[in-house]
């Protein structure tokens, strides 16, 4: 992903402030999905719980049609049957009073049968027997004459030889209500002779309270209809809801057609009209939920998207702000990052430095196998100094310049190491910088060199007088020996020769003393090399001397046996000692002061934590110490309290031991006087 770049680097500073405006095109197509996502949920909800209403309407509707076909034949089942028991009247030729007696014990059976008849062949009646339980229904009516339903039933029996229903009428009571009635005729035979009828009234309604059983009475209302739906006779429970379903069946007897008819409610509007819809319904619910959640998450995800993307701007406008250089490399060496400021550098682009591998196209031809070795080591795992190492670099243009790395292994959010990060500092100009001021250093030194051999010309002076003057006695001597007369050639020859001896020894002392000033001033050439400790003694000791014999100071050098050699610049070495050991002996230059001597220590340092050995350096005087206030400015430039003295030896020295490594220090010495120690690093033993 690549983040767009912000506006102006003040926006990079403050990415907060980078949020686009509320209601950009990919807002609003955005809200516009969800809404449309959202409608379509609710629109399948809906529908689902549509197409459930219905499906359960169907079920209820089916289950009614079954019930009503179950009980169009529960009530047929049940007209046989009775037909079969009042067959059964007639069983044993009965006469009109012994008839009475079964019938009376039928209908009291059989409530919904009001009356039973016998009737002969012209439809006269021979018995009857009425239903105990209610109000006999024909007795006001008295039934003198034949009713017509009967006639109607009757002969449709002949004409069937059997059993025949003739249509319901309505039979009022006595009490103002009435109620339906429908006849039935069984045709009597004797032999193949008719016989008479027995006539049987049913009351409907009862025969639905009879025929049927209680669950369905309970449940639905039950009602024998005529064919353009008059209710007949209605049983069964009247509870009423919103919602009515309604089964009919016909229901052929021989005779007449009577329709059943069923009725259901349902309660209350069903928001859940089974568990399916509501199974359905919760799952649709947890649907939006999900979607809602994802929705949030989403939001997140593209809020902290954002968040990244401005990061991420910041941070590249942070590196290419850089003048460090950056570069990534992976484990197998491939550059896969360089930052603006390493391109710089090089003077390569990204392009042709992102996935080159060795030897990069910036390491000089010459170092290649010395930096693919380094690379090696690298990969398997050592880690480079912590503060860097310095290396050289390549320009595209073929200029060399050195270059201080740092790097760090580059791990993943995983936690795996993927490859090393460099940081990179051109040093050309600090090179430069340090080389401007080691060769003032030098010049000063030099200077200062010059200055001590000035302030040493009246030792010197002395010094060669010495030699001069004897030279000069020699000579003299020499000269009378030849102008005397000539006694004995042989012991004048003798005596010459002894003489001129002794002015070539005084000569070659003489020159000694303006070699050992002339080897101190000549500037050498600035190397570290590996110097043992007594030779850098010795080199200054014949100047140490010049001076110790003036002031009348003992000088004493101990070298602990086995010292190392020092790796360092001889010349800048042997000026701090000369220079220590010249103030150690001025400070003594008193009268107070009897006793005078200046010690010159050597000893190895044991192995400090580094594992690099060491070698003191200590010259301790017997003078009168350093005053606290001359202290706290003692490695000032320029100070100095001797009225001839330049105040830049201390100075000087502190800097060409800080150039070794180490430090320049100074404490009171027992019994008294001072002592300067400092230490060199021990060259390394091949
Ligand atoms: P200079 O010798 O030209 O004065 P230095 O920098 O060598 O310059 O010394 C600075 C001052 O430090 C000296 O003037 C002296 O007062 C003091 N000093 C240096 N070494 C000693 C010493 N061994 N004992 C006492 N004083 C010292």
């Amino acid at each position: 992903m690549r983040p767009d770049a912000p506006a102006d680097s003040d926006s990079a500073e403050t990415p907060k402030l980078l949020l686009p405006a509320p209601q950009s095109a990919s807002t609003v197509r955005r809200r516009t999905l969800w809404g449309v996502l959202v409608l379509l949920v609710a629109g399948l909800l809906a529908m689902v719980v549509w197409l459930a209403g219905i499906y359960e309407a169907n079920q209820l509707q089916a289950r009614l049609e079954r019930d009503v076909a179950e009980a169009v034949g529960d009530v047929r089942a049940f007209f046989e049957h009775n037909a079969q028991g009042l067959q059964a009247l007639q069983h044993a030729d009965p006469t009109p009073n012994s008839w009475v007696i079964d019938a009376g014990a039928f209908v009291r059976e059989h409530r919904e049968i009001l009356r039973v008849e016998w009737r002969d062949s012209a439809l006269r009646l021979q018995a009857h027997a009425d239903t105990p339980f209610r109000a006999p229904a024909f007795e006001h009516q008295g039934r003198r004459e034949v009713p017509s339903e009967v006639v109607v039933a009757c002969a449709n029996a002949r004409r069937f030889s059997g059993p025949a229903y003739a249509s319901s009428y309505f039979v009022s009571m006595a009490d103002g209500l009435g109620q339906e009635v429908m006849e039935f005729c069984l045709p009597l035979q004797n032999g193949t002779k008719l016989a008479g009828y027995l006539i049987a009234s049913y009351a409907l309604r009862d025969v639905l309270e009879s025929a049927l059983t209680r669950p369905m009475t309970r449940n639905y209302q039950i009602s024998f209809t005529e064919g353009d739906g008059t209710r007949l006779a209605v049983f069964g429970s009247s509870s009423r809801g919103s919602r009515v379903f309604t089964a009919r069946q016909l229901m052929d007897l021989p005779g007449t057609t009577l329709v059943l008819r069923m009725d259901s409610w349902r309660a209350a509007p069903d928001l859940f009209p089974n568990v399916l819809t509501a199974l359905l319904t919760a799952m649709s619910i947890a649907l939006v939920a999900v979607l809602g959640l994802l929705g949030e998450d989403m939001r997140r995800r593209f809020r902290a998207e954002h968040e990244l993307a401005d990061v991420l701007a910041f941070r590249k406008a942070m590196e290419d702000s850089l003048v460090t250089g950056l570069r990534a490399r992976d484990l197998q060496g491939r550059t896969t990052y360089v930052n603006p400021a390493f391109c710089q550098m090089v003077g390569f682009t990204a392009d042709e430095l992102l996935g080159a591998g060795t030897p990069a196209p910036y390491w000089p031809p010459e170092s290649g196998e010395e930096y693919r070795q380094r690379q090696l080591v690298r990969h398997t795992g050592n880690a480079p100094p912590r503060e860097g190492y310095e290396s050289v670099f390549m320009r595209k243009d073929g200029s060399r310049f050195p270059v201080l790395i740092i790097e760090a292994p580059l791990i993943n959010a995983q936690g795996v190491q993927t490859g090393w990060m460099s940081a990179l500092l051109d040093i050309s100009e600090q090179r430069r910088v340090e080389e401007l001021s080691r060769a003032g250093l030098e010049r000063l030194q030099a200077t200062a060199r010059l200055a001590t051999v000035g302030e040493m010309a009246s030792l010197l002076s002395h010094e060669l007088n010495q030699p001069l003057a004897a030279i000069s006695g020699y000579a003299t001597g020499s000269l009378n020996l030849l102008r005397s007369d000539p006694l004995d050639g042989a012991a004048i020859a003798a005596e010459l020769g002894v003489a001129l001896q002794r002015i070539a020894e005084q000569s070659q002392r003489a020159g000694k003393v303006i070699k050992s000033v002339h080897d101190y001033v000549r500037r050498r050439d600035q190397v570290r090399e590996a110097v043992a400790p007594q030779a850098l003694l010795d080199a200054i000791l014949p100047l140490v001397h010049l001076q110790a014999r003036q002031l009348s100071v003992r000088v004493q050098t101990e070298v602990e046996a086995g010292t190392p050699p020092v790796q360092c610049d001889r010349t800048m070495v042997e000026q701090v000692l000369l220079n220590l050991a010249r103030n150690g002996m001025q400070a003594m230059d008193s009268p107070q002061i009897p006793q005078r001597s200046l010690v010159i220590r050597v000893r190895a340092l044991q192995a400090n934590g580094s594992g690099k050995k060491r070698v003191e350096f200590s010259v301790a005087d017997q003078g009168e110490g350093i005053p606290p206030e001359v202290q706290q400015q003692l490695f000032k430039p320029f100070f100095t309290t001797k009225p001839e003295g330049m105040g830049l030896g201390l100075s000087l020295c502190r800097t060409v031991v800080e150039q070794h490594g180490g430090a320049l220090e100074f404490a009171a010495n027992a019994p008294r006087g001072t002592v300067f120690t400092f230490a060199l690093p021990a060259a390394e033993v091949a």
